[in-house]
């Protein structure tokens, strides 16, 4: 959902300049296997990637080792690898990059940015008010000395600051949130040790040199975070576009969890049409005969304009006019 929309910082694609390089990515967390709407997102971040001659990576998300299921990663290459998705350079893992994080969430710590927090979830639930990302978290520790009860906690949480952070989404038009009055400061290592996912994702970004985001729109209130994150860091913020979710017939996004079928390797083609359709493409009129055929064909046609006029979805209930002056 997009919060609120500032049609000022509405910057059409056209402006940003064609040469600079393009550098995409597609992150799949390894907790299944691929279903269709994973398939969707995948299909508009390489898609877009290559039709702007760009590089295209793939991360392994497994940054929450609690939630790997063992075998997933590797499931998910030969399914992609079915699908005609062919990578840039070597695959990614986020549990490799603990020491980047780590450097990372100590710069923070060094400039009083991060605090330790040893609030349970019924404190938070009891004292937080409810906001768009869930409940906001009270800032009870932010004066703590780290002493004491529940020191042994390792949950760091950011200082957020009462001011709008705006995004420009290539599909949603803009993001805008204030992180202060609607999200509270969040959580960048969590109390199991691990770092968490909002902090992981600014870093590997960072690390890759990704240019471009191109992501469901289940992450699109995340972005905010992730933004502010980056100017903290000093890091670029990318381009991004949040593709509207694949619903099911309750109008559920389908995930993983809710054992969504998931898409079968054995029979790639149909599925990617299935997917290049629900993106609001233009349909392939030549029969293609096998995954490369598929993609010979689709790459040039691919518009991310069609992308953004699509029907409309959750994403863009609080979709605004397009600033077509622009
Ligand atoms: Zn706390």
């Amino acid at each position: 959902m997009c919060p609120t929309v500032d049609p000022a910082i509405y910057q059409p694609t056209s402006q940003k300049d064609s040469r600079e390089p393009y550098v995409g990515r597609f992150a799949p967390s390894p907790t299944g296997q691929l279903h269709f709407g994973s398939l969707v997102a995948a299909v508009a971040s390489f898609a877009d990637a290559r039709h702007h001659n760009g590089t295209w990576l793939l991360r392994i998300d497994d940054v929450d080792q609690g939630r790997t299921v063992p075998g997933a990663a590797e499931e998910f290459m030969i399914t992609l690898k079915a699908f005609g998705f062919n990578w840039d350079g070597s695959i990614h893992w986020q549990s490799q990059r603990e020491n980047h994080y780590r450097e990372a969430i100590n710069q923070l710590r060094q400039r009083g940015l991060a605090y330790p927090c040893r609030c349970s979830r019924r404190q938070i639930e009891a004292t937080g008010r409810h906001g768009e990302n869930g409940i906001i978290y009270p800032g009870t520790c932010r004066t703590w000395d780290g002493t004491g009860p529940g020191q042994l906690s390792s949950r760091l949480r950011l200082r957020t600051e009462d001011r709008e952070i705006k995004i420009h989404d290539q599909i949603c038009n803009a993001v805008s949130q204030n992180l202060g009055g609607d999200s509270g400061d969040f959580i960048i290592r969590r109390a199991d040790g691990f770092t968490a996912y909002q902090l992981a994702v600014v870093v590997d970004d960072f690390l890759d040199q990704v240019t471009h985001v191109v992501r469901g729109a289940d992450l699109a209130l995340s972005t905010p975070r992730q933004v502010y994150l980056q100017q903290l860091l000093d890091y670029p913020t990318p381009t991004y576009a949040h593709v509207p979710l694949v619903r099911d017939r309750d109008g559920r996004k389908i995930s993983k969890r809710d054992d969504a079928r998931p898409v079968q390797s054995t029979r790639p083609l149909p599925a990617l049409q299935a997917a290049w359709i629900w993106l609001g493409q233009q349909p392939l009129h030549e029969p293609c005969r096998n995954v490369d055929e598929f993609w010979a064909m689709a790459i040039p046609k691919w518009s991310m304009q069609a992308l953004s006029d699509l029907h409309p979805l959750p994403i863009q209930t609080h979709k605004e006019p397009r600033d077509r002056s622009a």
